[in-house]
């Protein structure tokens, strides 16, 4: 039987809606999907490692390698670019694994716009009161920097109406197991089923 392709699934939601806690979570329950890792020319954080959180460029770098098509999108987010590297998305999903990124809005509509079966979710925390806590208590952010992202928190809302799917991000786990139920609904499209047709010999 032919591999299957495997899904692009695009999360997103403000910095602060707890994407990292839910992609992790995910990751544990179900071990077929990849999470792919971003390129950002941000500052490293002291907690992160490259390869693991990042890969960290400077900022030409970055560029020269969005010059060269290496990107499957790329985006500049509060003041700094990040990109999601083409080449381990398109060997993932050809071997038949789902591939997890997680992304800002811009850059969710790059992608929406070049591979039309993806699934695009959007994550949010239960209210504008909670990200704010959420960001101050995280300790990663200067008062600036937690200004500047709630701000475009509101704008990012405003560019949302793309995505399939919102789901609240109150409890980690239930938030984890919406999002792996969409993924599985999305497999079982009548639309990515119909090979079975002709793989189960029905024709
Ligand atoms: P942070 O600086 O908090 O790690 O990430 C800031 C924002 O950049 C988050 O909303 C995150 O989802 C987004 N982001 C991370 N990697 C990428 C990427 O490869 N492309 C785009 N467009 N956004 C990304």
């Amino acid at each position: 039987m032919p591999v299957k392709k495997g899904l692009l699934v695009v999360l997103s939601g403000p910095s602060g809606a707890g994407k990292g806690t839910v992609v992790k979570k995910i990751l544990e329950i179900d071990k077929s999907i990849k999470l792919s890792i971003s390129a950002t020319t941000r500052e490293k954080r002291e907690n992160e490692v490259e390869g693991e959180n990042y890969y960290f460029y400077k900022e030409k770098d970055f560029l020269d390698l969005a010059k060269d098509g290496d990107f499957f999108e790329y985006a500049k987010y509060c003041n700094n670019f990040y990109g999601t590297p083409k080449k381990p998305i398109e060997k993932w999903l050809n071997e038949g694994f789902d591939v997890l990124l997680e992304i800002e809005v811009k850059g969710a509509k790059q992608i929406k716009e070049k591979c039309k079966d993806c699934v695009c979710i959007f994550l949010l925390p239960p209210s504008l009161e909670e990200l704010y806590n959420r960001l101050k208590s995280r300790g990663t952010e200067s008062p600036e920097s937690i200004k500047v992202r709630i701000k475009r928190a509101k704008e990012e809302l405003g560019e949302s109406d793309f995505y399939d799917y919102l789901v609240i991000n109150d409890d980690v786990s239930a938030c984890a197991s919406d999002v792996l139920a969409i993924i599985r609904s999305q497999k079982l499209k009548f639309s990515k089923m119909k090979n079975y047709f002709l793989e189960g010999g029905f024709f």
